[in-house]
């Protein structure tokens, strides 16, 4: 994992644990509702305007930690901004996620850059615009001298490949190894990152048992929430993972909720000092 990441998750993680600006205006000049049905994240923006000035803007987020961080980080960049201003923010951050554009120089958004390592995994992409495109559609309906609106996440980066995967690290043992299979297998399923910690399954201990029989590998697994829709991008990178062992002929996945994954006593020590949080 690079420098980079580290730094990168540091921020998100450090939004989604310190929100800023939660809550609900009173009077707002606009209320804006986002869901986004991907993943299971809601949230309401209340913003108060005065003229052309955002003078407050407030979220009750309910949601992954991507679009909690997103729209916390959001209202940090646009508080105290014009609505023009805060418009192009928005243009600027879509391109960032959905076109690969670069948030370089642009210093009043420096901690969404850390969102664009979400580029990487497109099922997250619009966890991370959720809060920006409720804004834009809160923002519109406020031109057409309306006091609510709402968003519901669908069309945008529909055009990514949802099965594209991120870049896998160092390949799994291949051929001939001395370690056993059981071994084998873990090494495997350690090659495999979660893409919402950016920490690989095995220590998060998401890994519930494996069963090996001749070729055949029988993993029960779980995720770190219900939520959001990883279960397919991390049984993907299972699969090959798996299946770079040159003797495995037949893969079996089963994924649990019970019991529910709790970092404080399945996460590796290393892990657990890397998250934090717990
Ligand atoms: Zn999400």
């Amino acid at each position: 994992m690079s420098l980079t990441d580290d730094l990168y998750r540091d921020i998100i993680l450090e939004h989604f644990r310190n929100p800023r600006n939660q809550g609900k205006l009173e009077q707002p000049t606009f209320i804006s509702h986002g869901t986004n049905p991907f993943c299971g994240d809601e949230l309401e923006l209340t913003v108060e305007l005065e003229g052309e000035l955002i003078r407050k803007i407030r979220v009750q987020p309910k949601g992954c930690s991507i679009s909690q961080a997103s729209a916390s980080m959001m209202t940090e960049a646009i508080q105290g901004k014009t609505v023009p201003q805060a418009e192009e923010m928005a243009r600027r951050f879509k391109a960032a996620m959905l076109e690969g554009a670069s948030l370089e120089n642009t210093p009043e958004m420096e901690d969404l850059q850390a969102l664009e390592g979400v580029k990487k995994y497109p099922v997250r992409i619009k966890c991370a615009i959720l809060g920006w495109n409720t804004l834009l559609e809160g923002l519109s309906a406020h031109h057409k001298g309306k006091k609510e609106a709402t968003h519901v996440e669908g069309e945008e980066g529909e055009h990514k490949p949802l099965n594209a995967e991120p870049e896998q690290p160092a390949a799994a043992q291949a051929a001939v190894s001395t370690d056993s299979p059981e071994e084998q297998v873990r090494g495997a399923l350690r090659t495999v990152i979660d893409p919402e910690l950016n920490l690989n399954i095995l220590d998060l201990g998401l890994i519930y048992g494996t069963e090996i029989q001749g070729g055949n590998v029988k993993v029960t697994y779980t995720l770190t929430s219900p939520g959001c829709p990883l279960g397919p991008v991390i049984k993907g990178q299972m699969q090959s993972a798996l299946l770079r062992l040159s003797w495995v002929k037949e893969i079996q996945t089963e994924l649990a909720w019970i019991p529910p994954w709790d970092p404080k006593t399945m996460a590796s020590e290393d892990i657990k000092t890397e998250l934090g949080i717990w």
